[in-house]
């Protein structure tokens, strides 16, 4: 493995500069969930290019090649999302979004030029995969649709997948720019449940409360009621957290209200736990409602399940980046004692994680030393690019490695 190992970094290496092109051609061209009318084109574009012949468009957005099958053996899937946000930009890179209001503001660019790179890199190498490597370009990441959508059409099928992976950047970090990070084992992000709760009541004259029925009356309690779901229901040693993050009503002051909305989210990193909590959370909502004559509805705007590092991943991982960049040269959360699942961010990966084992491997690109001093979804976010090829490596690395230890 060692001799390729080398030739896989040299050969990302040299790709480096187009990488850093198409990043900042994608950046300058942010796309929104499922509507990739310019960046799903590019990517088939690039992979025709490298020579596939192959390319699928699977489910509403995203875009499938596979690689290798000369030699049998297992699938391993590497994954790269393509879509952007909702947001203004407000860097002063010469690159910047020439869309307002829309932001490659997580670094999905760089995400899906890796995944290009990888892709380079290993239709180069074609004879020498143990198996077969499919490629999953993904839309809709932010809503959490694009995931379940291609694992509806199929992605995760014809050839069946056996394991996944994914990369994803991180800037306003605490490790130097250009480091991969190995995650532990049993580790992951915590799935989260965005909903939002509608209660009807009944407006009336301020005066007149007796002839109403007031929705914020019931809103305030339905708040409050949930807060035992923390202080009494789940087990302390589980966590898990529910925020309300908006709640309006009415727009007169001497007006009772018809209706009122609270919207918030749930997030928990066992899949028991969510299970439990949405169904008191659900009994709760409408129950509290009803007490003051209320009728409350809850509706859901994305469910991403749990993501969880499989640890059969994680030591094939290892050993693929030390192959790759040298032992010291990566950063690995188990050496370094960071082993503890807690309650952070979501990824709609969790859909695969549903399925098979996964794998998530973060990549620093900003240091804050350096400067970087916004991270994901802020409109001041930078992602230094000038370490794509490290990422591009990563994915085929960590995918030739896998298969040759499974065959
Ligand atoms: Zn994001
Ligand atoms: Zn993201």
């Amino acid at each position: 493995m060692s001799e390729l190992s080398s030739l896989i970094l040299e050969d990302a290496k040299a790709l480096q500069p187009s990488l850093q092109e198409y990043r900042r051609w994608l950046h300058q061209r942010p796309e929104l969930g499922f509507d990739l009318v310019e960046t799903k084109p590019f990517v088939i574009s690039k992979l025709k290019e490298y020579g596939y012949d192959n390319i699928r468009e699977v489910g509403k957005a995203g875009v499938t090649v596979t690689v290798g099958g000369k030699k049998p053996g297992k699938v391993y899937l590497i994954r790269a999302d393509m879509d952007a946000l909702p947001i203004n930009e407000e860097t002063d890179v010469e690159y910047k979004s020439c869309t307002p209001n829309k932001m490659h503001a997580c670094g999905h660019d760089m995400h899906t030029t890796m995944l290009l790179g990888a892709a380079k890199i290993l239709k180069d190498h074609e004879e020498e995969i143990d198996g077969t490597i499919k490629l999953m370009f993904q839309p809709a990441e932010e809503t959490c649709e694009g995931c379940k959508d291609m694992i509806d059409a199929g992605i995760l099928e014809d050839p069946k997948v056996d394991v996944a992976m994914m990369i994803h950047v991180a800037a306003a970090v605490p490790a130097p720019t250009g480091t991969i990070i190995l995650p532990a084992g049993k580790t992951g992000l915590s799935s989260n449940d965005q909903f939002t709760i509608t209660i009807q009541g009944k407006g009336a004259h301020g005066a007149m409360p007796q002839d109403g029925i007031d929705p914020i009356n019931a809103g305030v309690h339905i708040f409050q009621a949930l807060q035992v779901l923390n202080a009494r229901e789940i087990d302390p040693n589980d966590p898990f957290i529910l925020t309300i993050g908006s709640f309006n009503s009415g727009i007169a002051p001497n007006v009772i209200p018809d209706s009122a909305t609270l919207s918030g989210t749930i997030r928990t990193i066992s899949s028991k736990v969510r299970e439990k909590v949405k169904k008191r959370f659900e009994e709760i909502v409408v129950s509290q409602a009803e007490v003051f004559g209320a009728k409350a509805t809850i509706s859901y705007l994305s469910n991403c399940p749990v993501f969880l590092n499989d640890p059969g991943l994680v030591a094939s991982g290892r050993r693929a980046l030390t192959e790759l960049f040298g032992q010291g040269n990566f950063i690995d959360y188990e050496a370094i004692g960071m082993t503890q699942f807690r309650v952070a961010g979501s990824e709609d990966f969790g859909y695969a994680s549903e399925h098979v084992p996964t794998i998530l491997v973060p990549f620093a690109v900003g240091d804050v030393k350096d400067g970087f001093k916004y991270g994901a979804h802020h409109p001041k976010a930078e992602f230094d690019d000038n370490y794509l090829y490290k990422g591009a490596a990563t994915y085929a690395m960590c995918a030739l490695t896998w298969l040759s230890e499974n065959k």
